[in-house]
């Protein structure tokens, strides 16, 4: 699944599924608006308790269907034990070249999982190789011009939330494309929660993000830089 037609927003995550727990819901609200969306995985899941690599491909272009998304793609960075290395920051700057992305969105900068919070300084350091000029690599510079970091995983108050009321149960549907890691069956279930578990968890997640916005569904984020306003009118978010 390659295509050379610049998106307008590119999703980096460290895993297969990771985009659909966290920003799902942001790309389908964003494709609803008219901008291109795309993912780039940078590991192909080989690690995994449960799953091949193969089958999580599949999954994983299903999922991307139903996020309506223009292009997805897997990167073969070292599933378990992503770093931030030369190598690594050049594979990702050439995908960055090559869909010309304006709005990337990385993991939160910590977190739990190691390849989480690696792949937010590695894909922030990627942004920043992709715009070197004399950088030994194919394609026209390029750098995206805004980078926000999905904190759904992590335990921090969000920059602004997006709504995503319409695209609640698609963005489910999304996550429940990953039959291999989400059906009900033996292996490791002491890692794993039913389908049943994962809707209640999604809904109440996005509702709770939600309520502090005052709207039905949300997604959190955080942008480093402050907010520029210029009409006081005219912004959200009732105060009482
Ligand atoms: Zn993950």
């Amino acid at each position: 699944m390659h295509t050379s037609t610049a998106i307008d927003i590119l999703a980096i995550a460290a895993h297969r599924d990771d985009v659909e727990q966290t920003c799902g819901g942001t790309l389908l609200a964003q494709q609803a608006l008219g901008w291109k969306t795309a993912i780039l995985d940078l590991t192909k899941g080989e690690s995994g308790t449960r799953g091949t690599a193969e089958e999580r491909e599949a999954e994983a272009l299903a999922a991307a269907t139903i996020l309506r998304t223009t292009h997805r793609e897997a990167l073969d960075l070292p599933d378990g034990s992503l770093t931030n290395n030369l190598t690594s920051r050049l594979k990702i700057a050439a995908v960055i070249r090559r869909l010309r992305p304006r709005v990337v969105i990385l993991p939160y900068w910590q977190g739990r999982h190691p390849d989480h919070y690696t792949a937010s300084t590695l894909g922030y350091e990627a942004c920043f190789a992709a715009g070197l000029s004399k950088l030994d690599l194919p394609g026209e510079p390029h750098r995206p011009y805004k980078i926000l970091y999905a904190s759904l995983y992590a335990d921090v108050r969000p920059t602004f939330v997006v709504d995503i009321t319409p695209h609640i149960e698609t963005r489910l549907q999304a996550l429940l494309a990953y039959r291999s890691q989400y059906g009900t069956q033996p292996t490791g279930t002491g890692l794993f929660v039913p389908e049943e578990d994962i809707r209640e968890r999604t809904f109440a997640t996005a509702r709770h993000y939600g309520l502090l916005a005052g709207v039905r569904y949300a997604e959190p984020f955080v942008q480093k830089e402050v907010a520029l306003v210029q009409d006081l009118m005219h912004l959200p978010v009732a105060s009482i």
